[in-house]
């Protein structure tokens, strides 16, 4: 017999998974989630793990309750680990009681991973906390839609009225007016402050704070929907004091990264930090080379080099895989000077225990000849591990300057084959505002998959960032300018410089 997690999700922020529901994911069999619940908890998930969607959007059920029950039955007397995931808490109207009664009848195992609900994490988000010493003893979760079948309602708006706790309405965007014309009838002040939290925590939150007396007609006005908590009670008038995530430099700015997925992780956590609203669009892979005897050769004769360059972080990530793959490790580099062509791999290098001898103060590839020449490259032998594809500036202006050089291809970069539908739809709806471009190859390759034509009307609504001056060129050539590029080219510059134009 199987077992099954009925694990909360959090509101949103996949930052607020809980470290348990994790492992849970990261081991579990078949994984059965909800509208609500986070998309990028699937990466989580083990190779080869079942992944359901039982999802309900609106009134839209893609699989009814009792349907959703038996399936997890079912999987759970295959002897599968299933994890139920659920947006905020399970327990929270999330029909998750249900769902676990049903496990007791049919005899299986459960645990219960709590989540934290959207009602006190959109609260938080938004400058509210749910409780507070000089405004309320108590908080009361409540229902906005009751079940449409039940005969009576539950709801006993007299004492929801006549007490001082704080009210947190779910599902109650549509029932606004009838809420708090409720609770006015009931005795509670129409001055009441009551807030409503959209999206609440993530990249896209929105917020406001009205009155009970207010509220129904400026939600309409500002389009307020589903999914937003209302919250009722004098905390509310925390709202602009204690706010803090709707501050976020590039809250709600949607940014497109072009970089290859084994390189964005930094970049995306960095712009995701900021607040923005992370498209991610791979549109170069990286691949091993399919033949390493010649790294391994030079691997086993550096002592014969001056100089070992490394160009990109993937560079030196490659060449040190070789590396312990031939049973070696970082002595090999005694006696040899080492540059690399920026901070970040310059850190990489850092990590593996070797402190780059020379990193150019312009993280170009002539910034690096210029270095060089200062440094006497002149015959002396230089050894350069980097894609099997890349500008020959380095190597050629070295050569030149009566360098050895050898170029030693450690990786291969490839056109991702990445379907554009996604991206040109978030272009179309008005979601994207920074296109991000890192290297003249992420250029060539979204234009690649993105026909320049089509993308011409994005044109004035879009703005491009290049990373350096070559990018740029590359940008050029296909007919658009950069509206944005750092000086220094780096991740972070780029990163500066797109909060800059956003704070403009
Ligand atoms: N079990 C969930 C609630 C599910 S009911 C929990 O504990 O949070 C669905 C309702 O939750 C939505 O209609 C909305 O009122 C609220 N909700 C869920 N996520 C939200 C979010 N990110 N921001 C605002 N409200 C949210």
């Amino acid at each position: 017999m199987g077992i099954v997690y009925l694990i909360g999700a959090g509101p949103g922020d996949p930052g607020l998974l809980t470290v348990k529901a994790k492992e849970i994911l990261e081991c579990a069999d078949v994984l059965i989630y909800d509208y609500l619940a986070n998309k990028e908890f699937i990466s989580y998930c083990k190779e080869g793990a079942e992944i359901l969607y039982v999802g309900k959007k609106g009134g839209d059920h893609t699989l009814p309750q009792d349907k959703i029950n038996e399936l997890i039955v079912k999987k759970a007397k295959e002897g599968k680990v299933i994890a139920r995931l659920k947006g905020g808490d399970p327990y929270v109207f999330g029909r998750g009681g249900e769902e676990a009664e049903e496990l007791v009848e049919a005899g299986i195992k459960f645990e219960v991973i709590p989540g934290i609900t959207a009602g006190v994490a959109a609260a938080a988000y938004a400058g509210i906390p749910v409780t507070h010493r000089d405004f309320t003893t108590s908080v009361c979760f409540i229902t906005g839609h009751e079940d449409p079948t039940k005969e009576k309602s539950g709801h006993n708006w007299e004492v929801y009225a006549k007490s001082n706790s704080t009210l947190v309405f779910y599902m109650g965007v549509k029932n606004l007016p009838m809420i708090a014309e409720n609770l006015i009838s009931n005795g509670r002040d129409p001055e009441t402050p009551v807030a409503l939290v959209r999206w609440g925590t993530r990249c896209n939150q929105q917020s406001f704070v009205s009155t009970l007396e207010n509220v129904a007609e400026e939600a309409a006005n500002r389009k307020f929907k589903a999914p937003s908590i209302i919250i009722v009670g004098g905390v509310c008038s925390l709202h602009d004091k204690l706010g803090w995530f709707e501050k976020k430099p590039l809250l709600g700015k949607g940014v497109v990264v072009t970089r290859a997925r084994e390189q964005s992780s930094g970049l995306v956590s960095t712009l995701g930090k900021l607040g923005a609203c992370v498209h991610e669009f791979p549109t170069i892979t990286i691949m091993p080379m399919a033949d390493y005897a010649p790294v391994q050769k030079a691997i086993s004769s550096l002592s014969d080099w001056d100089w070992l360059i490394f160009t990109s972080v993937n560079g030196v990530k490659h060449f040190f895989k070789q590396l312990d793959e031939s049973g070696l490790d970082a002595r090999v580099f005694a006696g040899l000077q080492i540059a690399a062509i920026g901070p970040a791999t310059a850190a990489a290098l850092v990590a593996k225990g070797i402190k780059p001898d020379f990193v150019p103060e312009k993280y170009i590839a002539e910034g690096v000849v210029e270095g060089l020449l200062e440094r006497g490259v002149k015959g002396k032998k230089v050894l350069i591990p980097r894609a099997l594809i890349a500008r020959e500036v380095l190597p050629q202006e070295l050569e030149k300057a009566g360098a050895h050089v050898q170029i030693l291809p450690v990786y291969e970069t490839g056109l991702s084959e990445n379907d554009p539908a996604p991206i040109l739809e978030a272009l179309e709806s008005g979601k994207i505002n920074y296109l991000t471009f890192t290297s003249s190859s992420t250029v060539e390759n979204f234009f690649n998959l993105v026909e320049p034509e089509q993308f011409h009307k994005f044109k004035d609504s879009v703005k491009i960032a290049c990373i350096g001056p070559i990018t740029t060129k590359t940008l050029e050539g296909f007919g658009f300018e950069p509206d944005i590029q750092p000086e220094e080219y780096t991740i972070p510059g780029l990163v500066d410089e797109l909060v800059k134009e956003s704070a403009e």
